[in-house]
């Protein structure tokens, strides 16, 4: 093995993962998987210190401090944590600390390793001035006015007298598992990417720049660090600054531990990695930290981690079950994608019956058969995957599962495309794919049809009621009111819906087509430039590929679809039911197109605007609107809880502004 490049190819991986995981707080691999790699790089520099740089990511404290809040030093470094995943490593920690004090008697304190933020808190005469996030370690952000939302961090010391002119202390911030369901739920509702778990859902929250809706995400704090310059407030046990914290009014997790010996240590240790699911936050193991401060002294830190704790990390959360059956799921576009239909069982708190296999070189590559014993993980990830087979509870006459060469739906023959590893099933007649493309019109982003999900889309078309998108729109009231749990008046609504949206604008339209490669910033293109369907129908390839924004694959597509004999009939179709199919501009004058040549990105939840409302006030004032940030970005319009976008805009020096800068600067003109 080349050693130097495999160390240069980890050092790459684990900043990639940190900035998911410290900067965007979107994390996409589970942090057991991320603590291997770390590992393997601590491994391979130990083997070889000549490669050993002072930026690897072994010998500094990960995370940064971001732009949006004014940056403080720490007055001592707020530290990372070693971690272990096992008792004989524990024990390794154990013999360095005793060697390092000369074989003097150490005793550890454990106390739950709340999965949160760490949080720095100034005191300056008993009131709370100021508090700082981590960053990197020797600086973080300045983010006082979030924390004061927080009811769990006291503004003033009342219950002891008197306190140092100056104490600090730090703690954890966190989620409850109650309010991350509450904020996810909401995200859902709203259609925003969902927090992967309570920390990244404390740190996102933690990084916004309006305290009034921190103040609604129900963050909680824990502290376990006391210290002040001030003789004699400090105590010379940790165990005793716990005690200390706590009547100073500070909430300490109750559940702590003095250990004297190592059997007490992995006791504690194995009585929370079972009774973790009790408590109402989440915990990623347990830190033992050395009592004496005096010995913590000595004992000294490196650039990353304190010498005198370690984290002693629960592995991620593993079940294991039978997998009862390989089912194959046709999508809209006709790829057929293998789910692993579990036995149920429960697994961080909710029950698991199903997991997504990927695809048959995953299947092949993992071994996976149907009747296996396999593992399944929720590891820094909702969606639950299959990491593994028990193998020693496989039966002798397992087979490997037969990959289908027939659509599972239609059994028409499948295809693999070039260079692809999904397989497809190229009939566009599939059931299952107009389904899907039902699905699809009716969508949110698209028709928007409400109350056409996939339940009702589901039974519509096994009824013979639909068969295709055109078929929506000669439903008869009474027909639906017919079918399971619906009635009179969700007919009524749905019928609504479906008359309000043949009034959808041209973008929708085109969008809703499904036309492969064709998404919703393709579509406003489109119908921009075309104005009507019939003249998108009858473009050439030439004509689209000279387009800004569609690209040779695109402009291929469309005009595959529309050669199609099927599409264009059903395009006849909804002309014929009475769906708008041409743009009706507004016309701007033009000395009102005062945001022409500039380009906008929208990210986050505006607090009025609707995103494609918005969209379209730039596109008429003569705007663009982009969807990913670059250099001839003009402007980053954000709301609540913007994604990636803003943090790029944030590095590329963009300006980003909010609705009301941005209702202002159209208001300007008229
Ligand atoms: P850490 O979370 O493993 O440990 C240090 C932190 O523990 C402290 O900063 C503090 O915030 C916290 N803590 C909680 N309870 C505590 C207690 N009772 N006493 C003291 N500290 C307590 O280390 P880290 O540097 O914050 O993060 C590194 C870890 O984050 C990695 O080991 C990995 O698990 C995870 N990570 C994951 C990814 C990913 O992509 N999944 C990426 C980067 C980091």
């Amino acid at each position: 093995m080349d050693v130097k490049k495999r160390i240069h190819e980890l050092r790459e991986l684990i900043e990639k993962y940190d900035y998911e995981y410290y900067v965007l707080a979107q994390p996409s691999i589970s942090d057991y998987e991320y603590d291997q790699l770390m590992k393997e790089l601590e491994e391979l520099e130990k083997a070889h210190p000549e490669l050993i740089t002072p930026d690897s990511p072994t010998q500094r404290v990960s995370g940064q401090p971001i732009k949006e809040f004014p940056t403080v030093r720490h007055r001592k470094p707020m530290l990372s944590l070693a971690n272990t995943y096992s008792e004989e490593e524990f024990r390794e920690f154990d013999q360095r600390v005793r060697s390092a004090l000369k074989g003097e008697e150490v005793e550890y304190v454990a106390e739950l390793k709340i999965d949160g933020v760490a949080i720095s808190l100034h005191y300056t005469n008993g009131r709370f001035e100021r508090g700082v996030t981590r960053g990197d370690g020797l600086q973080g952000d300045d983010i006082t006015s979030n924390l004061r939302t927080i009811r769990s961090i006291p503004l003033r010391i009342r219950r002891h007298d008197p306190v140092p002119a100056f104490f600090e202390v730090r703690g954890e911030i966190y989620m409850s598992k109650l309010a991350f369901q509450k904020v996810n739920r909401e995200r859902e509702e709203r259609g925003e990417p969902l927090f992967a778990n309570p920390r990244n859902a404390a740190a996102g929250s933690l990084k916004l720049q309006d305290p009034k809706i921190v103040a609604k995400r129900g963050l909680n704090l824990f502290t376990y660090y006391v210290d002040s310059d001030e003789p004699g407030f400090v105590r010379g046990k940790h165990y005793e600054n716990l005690q200390l914290l706590k009547s100073l009014g500070f909430p300490v997790s109750p559940n702590f531990r003095l250990c004297k010996t190592l059997d007490e240590v992995f006791e504690f240790v194995k009585e929370w990695e079972e009774k973790r699911d009790d408590l109402d936050f989440e915990i990623d193991g347990v830190v033992v930290k050395v009592n004496d401060l005096d010995q913590q002294a000595r004992l000294g830190a490196t650039a990353k981690n304190p010498r005198w704790a370690i984290a002693f990390k629960f592995k991620a959360l593993q079940a294991e079950t039978l997998l009862e059956k390989i089912t194959w799921q046709v999508g809209r576009t006709g790829i057929v994608t293998p789910v692993a239909e579990l036995k149920p069982v429960a697994l961080a708190g909710t029950t698991v019956s199903r997991a997504t296999l990927h695809n048959a070189d995953e299947i092949h590559r993992k071994d996976i058969r149907e009747g296996d014993y396999v593992f399944i993980e929720k590891g820094g990830d909702i969606i639950p995957k299959v990491v593994g087979v028990n193998k020693r509870k496989r039966t002798a006459n397992s087979k490997p599962p037969e990959i289908p060469d027939k659509c599972p739906v239609c059994g028409t023959q499948l295809i693999q495309l070039e260079g692809e590893v999904a397989i497809r099933c190229p009939n566009i007649a599939c059931p299952a794919q107009i389904k899907r493309g039902i699905e699809h019109f009716a969508s949110r982003g698209a028709m928007d049809i409400e109350g056409l999900g996939t339940a009702l889309v589901e039974m519509l078309v096994d009824k013979g009621l639909i068969s295709n998108i055109a078929d929506i729109y000669q439903l008869k009231k009474e027909d639906v009111a017919e079918l399971e749990r619906m009635g009179e008046k969700s007919a009524q609504n749905l019928m609504d819906a479906i008359e309000q949206s043949k009034r959808q604008t041209l973008d929708r339209l085109i969008f809703s087509l499904g036309i492969p490669y064709i998404g919703s910033n393709a579509a406003k293109i489109l119908a921009k430039r075309f104005k009507s369907l019939k003249a998108l129908q009858e473009a050439s390839f030439e004509d689209l590929e000279g387009i800004d924004g569609i690209g040779e694959k695109m402009a291929q597509s469309i005009v595959q679809f529309f050669k199609n004999k099927q599409n264009r009939e059903l395009i006849k179709m909804l002309i014929k039911a009475g769906v708008k199919t041409e743009e009706v501009e507004e016309e701007v004058p033009s000395e009102d197109l005062i945001l022409k040549g500039k380009t906008f990105v929208l990210t986050g939840t505006l607090p009025h605007l609707k995103r494609n409302e918005a969209a379209k006030l730039i596109e008429r004032y003569g705007g663009k609107v982009a969807s990913s940030v670059s250099k001839n970005t003009s402007y980053v319009l954000a709301g609540e809880s913007p994604g990636s976008k803003y943090t790029k805009a944030l590095q590329l020096g963009i300006e980003i502004i909010n609705e009301e800068e941005f209702l202002k600067m159209i208001n300007q003109t008229k």
